[in-house]
């Protein structure tokens, strides 16, 4: 006989470890049920920037909150989760896309987060190994990195701590208001349901607007001081964010360990998580373009994920329509490392009828799907 919860997630990705950390946090009676390995799913094959954002006020505003939650939590991650507070880079290759990095420094700047711009020379002497000629740049001195799968890992293994009941190997097949039911054909009751299972969210919910979105990663052996802040080519926007099609773009991390990761692709049309050898050469030519010095390294690991991508690329966080009790966790695509915290807070929020830091309705599932009991 399992006895009830409070709250029951679905999935333990960085979400789900998110959620179910801050359900604890207000001393409700959570279990987290996760199939596979603890951070293993998108997580494991996240690029792990903590990312201010600023496609939107919304996703401004959510990237932020949670940025500024991350830093909060810092000084209790362990060692393995590798918080780096290394700053990024958005680079300028010419006067286009200076004009942009003006257009960012004034809407950081109006929103009171710290950024700097960059000439040419500022670049070069803050990254040796970018090419030379480069127009400049924008700074965000707060953006950080993590090791996603050792972030995920820490939460669940603190929410254990403080009493999160972890139902590991199974999955859950079906559920309805007020009660999961496993694969083994258990029922767990619950008095809130989130559903915290990423890319494969429609699983549960056919028709839920989440479609997979393919990337490639490659990781190099190490090179301490070869990079120093994380870098993303100002074409990104346009390349990876505002179009369907295929693109990469170049996207360069320096890890604690020494190691450079190198991203990053989006594919849509494609579930297979083979490498596509035509990606993996289009990403490490356009990192090459950026930084010749790449070509030197020894890589060590290249592999795919796929991120839960919505139509409007905001994430769905709130009641699922037709549902009182199931909530979504899901749809965070690239940034879902980033915004990770602010989900759990959010969700916590709602279901504790607490007021919110950030407004919730631009996340709201009710935007963009209906699913019935
Ligand atoms: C190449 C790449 C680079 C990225 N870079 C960044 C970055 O730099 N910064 C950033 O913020 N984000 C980044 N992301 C995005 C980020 O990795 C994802 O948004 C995030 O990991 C999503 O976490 P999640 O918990 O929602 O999903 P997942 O990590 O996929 O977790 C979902 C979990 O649900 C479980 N599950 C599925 N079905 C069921 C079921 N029926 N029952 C129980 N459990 C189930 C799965 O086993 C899995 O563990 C990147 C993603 C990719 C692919």
């Amino acid at each position: 006989m399992i006895a009830g919860y409070d709250v029951i997630v679905v999935g333990g990705g960085i979400v789900g470890a998110a959620c179910a950390s801050e359900f604890v946090r207000a001393r409700l009676k959570v279990a987290l049920i996760e199939p596979k390995v603890i951070g293993g799913g998108a997580t494991a094959a996240g690029m792990g920037h903590l990312a201010v954002m600023d496609d939107s006020e919304a996703q401004f505003a959510l990237t932020r909150y949670s940025q500024v939650l991350w830093k909060e939590l810092a000084p209790r991650l362990p060692a393995d989760v590798e918080y780096f507070p290394c700053g990024a880079i958005w680079v300028a290759a010419d006067d286009e896309e200076m004009a942009e990095v003006h257009r960012k420094l004034r809407f950081y700047r109006e929103r009171n987060v710290p950024a700097e711009l960059l000439d040419g020379r500022a670049v070069a002497q803050a990254e040796p190994n970018l090419r030379p000629g480069l127009a400049g740049g924008l700074l965000l001195p707060e953006d950080s990195v993590v090791y996603p799968p050792c972030a995920a890992r820490f939460l669940v293994d603190d929410a254990r701590q403080s009493g999160m009941e972890l139902i590991a190997g199974r999955s859950v097949a079906s559920f309805a208001e007020g009660a999961v039911r496993l694969d083994d054909g258990r029922d767990i009751p619950a008095r809130f349901i989130i559903l915290a299972t990423g890319a494969a969210a429609g699983q549960l919910l056919p028709g839920l607007d989440i479609h997979p979105r393919k990337g490639h990663l490659l990781i190099t052996d190490r090179h301490p001081g070869f990079l120093r802040h994380q870098l993303i080519e100002l074409g990104y926007l346009k390349s990876a964010h505002a179009s369907d099609a295929d693109s990469v773009a170049f996207n360069a991390q320096p890890r604690l360990t020494g190691q450079v990761l190198i991203g990053s692709s989006r594919q849509y049309g494609s579930e297979d998580p083979v490498i596509d050898r035509h990606m993996l050469d289009a990403m490490l030519r356009r990192a090459i373009e950026y930084m010749g010095g790449l070509a030197g390294l020894s890589a060590i690991r290249c592999w795919t994920g796929f991120r839960a991508a919505t139509t409007d690329k905001l994430p769905l966080i709130g009641m699922c329509p037709g549902y009182r009790t199931v909530f979504l966790a899901t749809g965070h695509e690239g940034l879902g490392i980033s915004t990770s915290l602010a989900t759990g807070r959010l969700l916590a929020d709602m279901i504790l009828d607490r007021k919110s830091a950030i407004p919730r309705e631009p996340y709201l599932p009710e935007r963009s799907y209906a699913c019935h009991a």
